[in-house]
């Protein structure tokens, strides 16, 4: 599968979720087309003079799916896969994953079409600063706040908020999440997606009956999101047989070391020939018969082509839209339990948002406060998501879009469907 046909993917695939929950709501047309449309679409161009002189010229975009619930929230994403329609189909996961977890914004993605690997810190400073100042009219701590995705992190954030103040004449913190702490970020926002995902994970095995203690789990995608994931997971007793990353993958039945797995990952830029499994083919890792399976990387890797392989019993998602729409029909006749991206990494939002109500009050939390304030809202949104497929019949994932589709298309109806 090509990269392009991923991404257009996406796209279909979130529109594909959005027109299953307007028909369970039983909306009109009109409210399908508004609520489908984004709101607003920035494409800039992102000229940045290398190291050595040359000029390159990128494409950044940034997409406000929606502000019917409050200001535009999302992340930005630097990979030389991103495209206007991936950026889209993210910016409209963000708005049912706000909305889902009752947090009051709308949804938005940004990105730039680079490989960040590719660039030395100093470049991908100047390409920061440039793309920032592309897109500044647009965002702002009341319109849109940017926070890290794919290939970004918070050094990103601390360029971006230094740039943006810079148009402004002044500091604006809060025009983006996910900072360093030094300039205002919140404690537990670097592990918060991974936290969420592995507490959401634990409240689908209890579901299932099945003891974290006698749980296996593989995770694809050994990155921002994974390698956390896999330690809280493990922390709680799972037994994490086998995780990968775009250059290999390991496999140990009893179990992988996962403090020596991260040495050597983060010593080698990758898990592979990690010394404490055996080599395993990555596209093989979505395939072992475990209890949970967590893709934590990127769009569609659970397709049409290997749903029908699939022997776990549940998938959580750490990803956004890791599952396809034609991977969902078949997984659903198999019976696994799929735990959609809109409630599973949502975390990283949920603190996110935590990280701008600190800001706006100039009040500190400690961690203890960010932890529970994330679990408890990641408890209660996943009981509302649970509730809503036993009354309904449905899966999660059609649960969790009638849910947050409904809150969003309610506030649309308040505001005179101008928003
Ligand atoms: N990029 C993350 C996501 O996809 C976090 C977004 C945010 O914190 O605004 O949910």
């Amino acid at each position: 599968m090509t990269a392009s046909t991923v991404q257009a993917n996406a796209l279909d695939d979130a529109r594909v979720q959005l027109a299953e929950a307007v028909a369970v709501l039983g909306y009109p047309e009109g409210l399908h087309r508004i609520l489908g449309a984004a709101r607003r679409e920035t494409t800039v161009s992102v000229p940045l003079v290398r190291d050595n002189g040359d000029v390159e010229v990128f494409t950044g975009y940034r997409v406000q799916h929606s502000i019917a619930r409050g200001p535009a929230k999302g992340g930005i994403r630097y990979s030389s896969e991103v495209n206007l329609d991936e950026v889209r189909a993210l910016a409209m996961w963000m708005t049912w994953k706000c909305a889902l977890l009752d947090i009051p914004y709308g949804g938005a993605k940004g990105g730039v079409d680079v490989d960040p690997r590719t660039l030395s810190p100093a470049e991908l400073e100047r390409l920061t600063r440039t793309y920032t100042q592309g897109i500044s009219p647009v965002i702002g701590p009341d319109n849109d706040i940017p926070a890290p995705d794919v290939g970004t992190d918070e050094q990103t954030m601390a360029w971006m908020m230094d740039a943006y103040s810079a148009t402004r004449g002044r500091g604006v913190p809060g025009v983006v999440t996910g900072k360093p702490l030094d300039l205002g970020g919140s404690l537990g926002r670097r592990t918060s997606t991974s936290r969420g995902v592995a507490h959401i994970s634990l409240l689908a095995l209890a579901k299932e009956g099945i003891a974290p203690s006698s749980a296996t789990a593989v995770v694809q995608g050994y990155g921002k999101v994974g390698a956390d994931a896999a330690d809280y997971l493990a922390e709680a007793g799972v037994r994490i047989i086998s995780v990968s990353d775009r250059f290999g993958a390991v496999h140990n039945t009893d179990g992988l070391d996962l403090s020596r797995l991260r040495a050597h990952s983060e010593e080698r830029g990758t898990v592979a020939a990690f010394g404490g499994g055996l080599p395993i083919d990555p596209a093989a890792v979505l395939e072992l018969d475990v209890d949970l399976l967590v893709p934590a990387a990127v769009e569609g890797v659970v397709n049409a082509d290997n749903a029908s392989r699939v022997c776990a019993r549940i998938i959580v998602e750490g990803a956004n839209g890791p599952t396809t729409a034609e991977a969902d029909k078949i997984l659903e006749r198999s019976g696994v339990l799929v735990v959609p991206d809109i409630l599973a990494n949502a975390g990283g939002v949920v603190v996110s948002y935590f990280e701008w109500v600190q800001a706006q009050q100039g009040y500190w939390w400690t961690l203890s406060d960010v932890e529970r304030g994330l679990d408890d809202r990641m408890t209660a949104a996943w009981s509302s998501v649970l509730d809503q497929a036993a009354t309904t019949g449905s899966t999660l994932r059609r649960a969790a879009m009638a849910l947050a589709v409904g809150r969003v298309a309610r506030a649309h109806r308040a505001r005179g469907l101008t928003h």
